[in-house]
């Protein structure tokens, strides 16, 4: 009997790895650039933190966390997201008390107990980044600014950025009040989960998937009529940096994104190429979180976008991502004694910074030559008896099949050189 991996898991095998290199890689890059720092924290934490921090209302907490008790019957959960614990990072080590603005990223993997489909997974990774102690509408800005470099970057281009704004505790129970009068006629008709949503979080209803109660919330009153002073002012100011960046959005006042603790701008970043599972990046301001984990009042903002989606997205729209790194260097060695000295040759090539690899199966000098090709090695090192009493090796270069002898001194000097040329 063989042992499968879980549902809604994936392998990623070397064969594919360079991609995620290269997302990570990408990712990280326009962090730097942005001026955020990396932080790290548990995979799993106290439920308690994802109950108040994600919301009880949410998908997320209703019904997706991988819960379970540890030996002294604590309840934890593997993080289905990472704002809450960045938050919590940031209000455990008092941050909030060093100068402001806080910028972190993270990078990751998240849990989520889901129904399997192509662009939703169990595990599954994701990069965010979040900005505290700011409620400037130009750092909305920058958030998003971000992730549409992230994105071009990627070489994804088929994309529209949605942004709503859902208000403050001012107005948005202004909104919710509107919003009941229009959808309690209509209850019955609404599905299980978002009758049971109504009287609790109406705004969640907005965000349901079901056919049937998407077309009964059409023409429900918008949030952007109810918007307080304030928000409006925040919204229009957000708009008008987006437009100084020639950042392209729509205005949609039924995006609501899923957790409850968004306050004022939502956006989300839409993916053309791909079906259901469209949306590739999302994000918000969440003011009044901080407060709620038992921090000091700080405003906050953040997104995170998922690997796996942006993967499939790339090759939706046919991007390729750089080829993998190639082996420098595959030495053939032939009799006892060149293979002792190839393997000392081996670890000085390697210890030069060069990749280098020889043939372990000890296998005849046409099957080693056949794995220096396969290997995709730039050069291959032949060293038989004769190189061996001459203290010479031949270097073949594999791509034009050229070869020359050269000397053992002459080894490092001469490939670390041409590694260094093709560099630049
Ligand atoms: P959806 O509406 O697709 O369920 P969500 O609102 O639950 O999305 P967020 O919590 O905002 O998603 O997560 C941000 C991003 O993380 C998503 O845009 C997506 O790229 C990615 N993501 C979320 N859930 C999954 C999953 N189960 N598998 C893979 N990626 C995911
Ligand atoms: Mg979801």
């Amino acid at each position: 009997m063989t042992i499968g991996m879980p549902r809604g898991t994936y392998d990623v095998l070397p064969e594919e790895i360079h991609r995620w290199h290269h997302l990570e890689h990408l990712a990280r890059e326009w962090a730097r650039r942005y001026h955020f720092s990396e932080v790290r924290t548990p995979i799993f934490e106290h439920t308690e933190l994802f109950q108040r921090g994600v919301g009880e209302t949410t998908d997320i907490v209703e019904k997706e966390m991988y819960t379970f008790t540890d030996r002294k019957g604590r309840s934890l959960t593997l993080r289905p997201e990472g704002t809450a614990a960045v938050v919590r990072s940031f209000v455990e080590h008092k941050v909030y008390a060093q100068p402001q603005p806080t910028k972190w990223y993270y990078l990751g993997p998240m849990f989520r107990y889901e129904r399997p489909q192509s662009g939703r997974f169990r595990q599954f990774v994701q990069f965010g980044a979040e900005v505290l102690g700011s409620s400037e509408p130009c750092v909305d800005a920058e958030v998003i600014a971000l992730v549409d470099d992230f994105l071009r970057s990627l070489g994804i281009r088929q994309f529209r950025l949605e942004l709503n704004s859902l208000g403050c505790s001012e107005c948005r129970p202004r909104h919710r009040e509107a919003l009941l009068s229009s959808l309690r006629p209509v209850r019955e008709s609404l599905c299980p989960d978002c009758q049971s949503r109504l009287e609790r979080n109406p705004l969640r209803i907005l965000d349901c998937k079901n056919e049937r109660c998407r077309q009964l919330t059409a023409d429900t009153p918008s949030i952007l009529d109810h918007l307080c002073d304030g928000c409006a002012d925040h919204f229009a100011r957000v708009r008008t940096f987006l437009d100084r960046l020639r950042i392209e959005y729509h205005v949609n006042p039924r995006m609501v994104r899923g957790l409850d603790y968004y306050t004022q701008t939502a956006f989300e970043f839409i993916a053309e190429s791909v079906g259901a599972v469209g949306t590739i990046a999302a994000g918000g301001r969440y003011n009044g979180l901080v407060a709620s984990l038992g921090g000091e009042d700080v405003p906050g903002i953040g997104f995170a976008t998922g690997l796996e989606r942006l993967l499939a997205v790339m090759k939706a729209e046919g991007v390729e991502s750089p080829a993998p790194e190639r082996l420098d260097c595959y030495v053939v060695a032939l009799g006892e004694e060149a293979r002792a000295t190839a393997f000392a040759l081996l670890r000085q090539l390697r210890q030069a910074g060069l990749a280098a690899d020889l043939d372990h199966l000890n296998r005849k000098l046409k099957a080693q030559l056949k794995a220096a090709d396969r290997s995709g090695a730039k050069w291959a090192l032949i060293l038989g008896e004769e190189e061996l009493s001459r203290q010479t090796i031949q270097l073949r270069n594999m791509a034009d099949g050229s070869q020359e002898e050269i000397s053992f001194a002459d080894v490092i000097p001469r490939l670390s050189a041409t590694m260094k040329a093709r560099e630049q």
